[in-house]
């Protein structure tokens, strides 16, 4: 695989820390649990997205583009690191996020507007629906708008995640350690996808597991074919011709509670427990989700304590402060209790 060839524009804090999780495993009495810190990529405070960034932003600068156009929820991660790499290249930002402005910004909403971003709000359309329309005035006022999808997730965003299978497989190398799984939140794809292609391009036999997020929207391919055609692009990308198929995907989506961005009981617990028992915060929305998923499962014996399990933590942490009411609840009746 090569990677070398592809502009890349340095924006993450990269290698992120690889950690056992000891005392944790260890309270659970299961598999050994490792975690790769990827809210550590800094980028106005870290989160997978930074990875996405370093080749999409490289290409937009290389297009002689002045602006980066992006779209999410009203706490999207992703929009603010996009705002945060806009801020660190020299380019504007427009962020289009679903909902209606709120009467205080804060969490990422917060960060977003502290990095200079411009925000669109667009009612109920949180994938990107209405962003077109923003790239096409900003066409009309002379600029030149470099348009990220949803989540950073094409070809390009995803051979971040293509050079990430890199970057551990180094550092498994040094621990001397090998990993039976992989699992991580898994939502708008590039991320699941291009860790998937690197793994393969890298042959490094680690099952993947993507704990789903949100359902897609109706008259979307289904989510695996969507992963399948991802990695492929990105595989392509890296020169190579592997081709994907929905089967080679493993997403599990039987912890959706609620809907997106809806913490519930297995959210809440699983923010308490690592933060608790190892010091590291999860958020609610993604990595609280599919960290519960997780723990859910090796309740349920699904791996033995002879095998090693990685959580990707692929950050979200601003998110907890929009959260504050629903998680300080949790506190308060553990209190009274
Ligand atoms: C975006 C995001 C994810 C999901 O990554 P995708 O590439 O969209 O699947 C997971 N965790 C956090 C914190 C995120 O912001």
């Amino acid at each position: 695989m090569h990677l070398d060839h592809l502009p890349r524009q340095r924006l993450a804090s990269l290698p992120t820390p690889l950690q056992p999780l000891e005392r944790l495993s260890k309270a659970l009495g299961g598999p050994q649990i490792w975690i790769k810190r990827d809210d550590q990529t800094g980028l106005a405070l870290g989160g997978n997205k930074a990875r996405k960034l370093e080749f999409l932003v490289a290409d937009a600068l290389r297009q002689g583009c002045d602006t980066l156009v992006t779209a999410g929820a009203a706490q999207s991660n992703h929009c603010r690191q996009t705002a945060a790499a806009a801020a660190a290249s020299g380019l504007d930002c427009h962020l289009v996020l679903g909902g209606e402005p709120p009467a205080a910004p804060n969490g990422n909403l917060l960060l977003d507007q502290l990095l200079g971003a411009s925000v669109h709000w667009s009612g109920p359309a949180r994938r990107g629906e209405t962003l077109e329309r923003v790239v096409a005035a900003l066409h009309d006022d002379g600029r030149h708008p470099y348009a990220i999808p949803y989540g950073g997730s094409n070809a390009l965003g995803a051979l971040g995640f293509v050079a990430a299978a890199e970057e551990l497989r180094d550092q498994l190398r040094a621990e001397a350690l090998q990993l039976d799984t992989i699992v991580i939140a898994s939502s708008s794809g590039g991320t699941q996808a291009g860790l998937a292609a690197g793994l393969r391009l890298l042959d490094m036999e680690i099952e993947l597991v993507g704990i789903g997020i949100d359902k897609g929207e109706a008259g979307d391919a289904p989510y695996r074919e969507q992963l399948a055609t991802l990695a492929s692009a990105a595989a392509r990308l890296a020169g190579s011709d592997t081709l994907f198929a929905e089967d080679d995907f493993i997403v599990d989506e039987g912890y959706l509670g609620a809907g997106y961005g809806i913490p519930g009981d297995l959210e809440r617990e699983a923010i308490g427990l690592l933060a608790r028992s190892e010091g590291i915060l999860v958020d609610p929305v993604y990595t609280g989700r599919a960290f519960g998923g997780m723990l859910d499962q090796i309740r349920q014996g699904r791996w033995g304590a002879d095998q090693t399990l990685l959580f990707w933590h692929t950050g979200g942490a601003p998110a907890l402060f929009h959260h504050a009411a629903e998680l300080a609840a949790d506190v308060d009746t553990k209190e009274r209790g």
